[in-house]
């Protein structure tokens, strides 16, 4: 008789085994299963962490989160959406996350539902809006964010200047609302301390430089 071979062994070997601690795999639907402590599940934004920056949606490399900028009268919100539909679990919006904490991979894997359109996470920042053309400078909380980063250097952008003193109530929203606008839509130099964007900006310093 031809006796098993070593490969023959090694089955026999896991089969034996089977039968006495169980099946490998877990029983979920059936029993909840329990992730291993670094698994990567549903990204989740963290409203207090998060800046708005969008970082995340560059370096997602499936691209399933975006920035939808919602702009109305000089005011606006960004709204920052990850579709966990189109999501790989890699974890690069968390690896390179500004505030590193912004989003986090949690340990939720269960996601299935009847409408991907539902399969998504979200979060509003306020925007920060040119007051000549009204277009986007960033988010509020980003140029905030900046600012403390930067320190003293700050004081080198005015945007990121007034954010700062806005932040520590060292100036007051309205008082900057009340400025007299009759110098618009010519920009000049008392400009220089309003909320512009980097086009903006350089009309007024070029404004400057030409008296
Ligand atoms: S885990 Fe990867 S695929 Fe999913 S949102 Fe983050 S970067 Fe994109
Ligand atoms: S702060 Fe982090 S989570 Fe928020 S938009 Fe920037 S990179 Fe994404």
């Amino acid at each position: 008789m031809k006796l098993p071979g070593l490969f023959q062994f090694r089955i026999l070997k896991e089969v034996v085994r089977a039968i006495v601690k169980g099946p490998y795999t877990t029983k979920f639907p059936f029993k909840p299963y329990q992730p291993i402590e670094r698994f990567r599940g549903k990204p989740e934004f963290n409203e207090n962490e998060c800046v708005g920056c969008g970082a995340c949606a560059e370096v997602c490399p499936v691209g399933c989160i975006e920035l939808v900028d919602e702009v109305s009268d000089n005011s606006g919100f960004r709204e920052v959406i990850q579709h966990y539909d189109e999501c790989i679990f890699c974890g690069q919006c968390e690896a390179n996350c500004i505030t590193t904490k912004g989003i986090k991979l949690n340990n939720e894997y269960d996601l299935a539902l009847f409408d991907r359109k539902e399969a998504y996470t979200s979060i509003k920042k306020e925007l920060l809006i040119c007051e000549h053309c009204g277009a986007v400078i960033g988010a509020r909380d980003h140029l905030s964010f900046l600012a403390n980063k930067l320190g003293p250097l700050a004081y080198s952008n005015f945007p990121l200047i007034l954010t700062a003193q806005k932040e520590l109530k060292l100036v007051k929203e309205e008082v900057l609302e009340e400025v007299p606008s009759e110098i618009f839509p010519y920009l000049r130099r008392p400009d220089t301390f309003r909320i512009l964007c980097p086009k903006c900006r350089r009309e007024v310093l070029l404004s400057i430089s030409k008296k």
